[in-house]
């Protein structure tokens, strides 16, 4: 009889509950990021371009607090300076560590100017190479090594990332001479009270194993390992995988899983994350799975896209609220890609925008763009002169090597499976 562990799961892992799309990181990045300083600079046109005012919106600059929300990290500071380059205004801060958004910012940043533009996002470290780069760590000049880069987001992964790596590395799947493919499971991912760590993984049985292999005393593979289960693999599983792939795994030496724990196959949790109405507080956790998993894009920049999209969410949903009914609110957010340079000893900031919504006064719905729509509309726009000269706030122009130095695209990253 094939049976099922899911009992054990939270509430909030109910493999049968929807969870709210987030976009594609692949789609993202079809299209290249911007320099902060050209994304604002365009920002500046579209406001002031009749197109912004088709959609409702009148631009008047002197009623505009130019805000960002992002995280409090030091190599995000070319964002404040390309605002205060192009506005001569200290941006009003809505964000909180780890690139979150603080809803309650809002009360004070109305009072303080009846149109709202808002730039912010999620951001991560990228140190380039020619075969697409890394992400998640920079240069940091102060320390002359490289560090975590979201350092809060690297550091809400890394237990996970190592649970994860764990689990792919001694479930094993072997297949004996004249039987079928087994798998052996490590007892604590198939029952979470055997795992000592404060993140469970827990393998959903009745997708990735088919039955117990029961005990024979003429076939001593059937022998129970201490600490383990052993189970049939599921004939989907290997349905799903290409004929070398199967090939390589199903032999009688066992092979680990690795990769292939796809995210259809796993749940992970932390048993001690703070919850609200039942749902961890940090929605992040509800998507660690897929940005572990995720086989076409780092799982440090997939986190940083699951967050933007997150906290753009929690944005756009507080602006609707009635207090905010007479008020503009331009909105565009994205992943801020930070990279330490070398030849101008500064930070730079690459923007990749994934969605922008605008809210005009009077009304509590808002237009939405999507990035399509946005890079076609930034792409036309002419660059804005800046308030101060770029050279004067930077120290530099437009790091233009930089931006060409960045090589990720879709089909530069895909994970080793085995
Ligand atoms: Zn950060």
């Amino acid at each position: 009889m094939n049976r099922t562990n899911r009992e054990w799961l939270p509430f909030y892992c109910n493999p049968d509950a929807h969870l709210p799309k987030i976009p594609e990181t692949r789609a993202l990045f079809s299209w290249r990021p911007m320099l902060i300083q050209d994304y604002i600079g365009k920002s500046i046109s579209f406001l002031e371009s009749d197109e912004i005012k088709d959609a409702g919106f009148e631009y008047d600059y002197r009623r505009v607090v130019p805000c960002r929300w992002k995280c409090s990290d030091e190599s995000l500071f070319g964002v404040d300076l390309a605002i205060f380059a192009h506005t001569r205004a200290y941006p009003f801060d809505k964000g909180k560590i780890g690139g979150q958004f603080n809803a309650d910012s809002l009360a004070a940043s109305v009072a303080h100017g009846s149109i709202n533009v808002d730039v912010g996002g999620s951001h991560v470290g990228y140190v380039p190479d020619e075969h697409g780069g890394s992400f998640g760590r920079i240069w940091r000049p102060a320390t002359q090594e490289y560090s975590s880069d979201c350092g809060h987001l690297m550091a809400v992964l890394a237990p996970f990332m190592r649970v994860y790596r764990d689990a792919g590395d001694s479930i094993l799947v072997s297949q004996p001479m004249g039987e079928r493919p087994m798998i052996s499971i490590p007892n604590e991912y198939v029952q979470p009270t055997w795992s000592s760590e404060r993140i469970k993984l827990l393998v959903t049985l009745g997708e990735l194993t088919d039955g117990e292999v029961e005990y024979k005393a003429a076939e001593p593979h059937t022998a129970t390992i201490m600490g383990r289960s052993l189970f049939y693999l599921h004939p989907k599983f290997l349905e799903e995988l290409n004929t070398e792939t199967a090939r390589c795994l199903c032999t009688p030496e066992p092979r680990r899983l690795g990769g292939l724990l796809h995210h259809s196959y796993f749940n992970i949790w932390d048993s001690e994350a703070e919850l609200q109405n039942g749902l961890p507080k940090d929605r992040l956790l509800l998507y660690m799975k897929f940005i572990l998993a995720a086989r076409h894009s780092p799982a440090p920049l997939k986190a940083a896209v699951v967050n933007a999209a997150i906290h753009h969410n929690l944005l756009t949903d507080a602006v609707r609220m009635g207090a905010y009914r007479d008020y503009d609110f331009v909105s565009i957010s994205g992943v801020f890609i930070d990279l330490y340079d070398e030849k101008s000893r500064s930070y730079v900031n690459l923007f990749q925008p994934m969605g922008m919504t605008i809210k005009p006064r009077g009304r509590t719905r808002e237009r939405e763009f999507t990035p399509e729509q946005i890079h076609e509309i930034f792409d036309r726009m002419p660059l804005a002169k800046p308030v101060m000269p770029l050279e004067q706030v930077f120290g530099y122009e437009r790091p233009e090597h930089v931006l060409e130095s960045f090589s990720f695209e879709p089909g530069k990253y895909s994970r080793t499976l085995l």
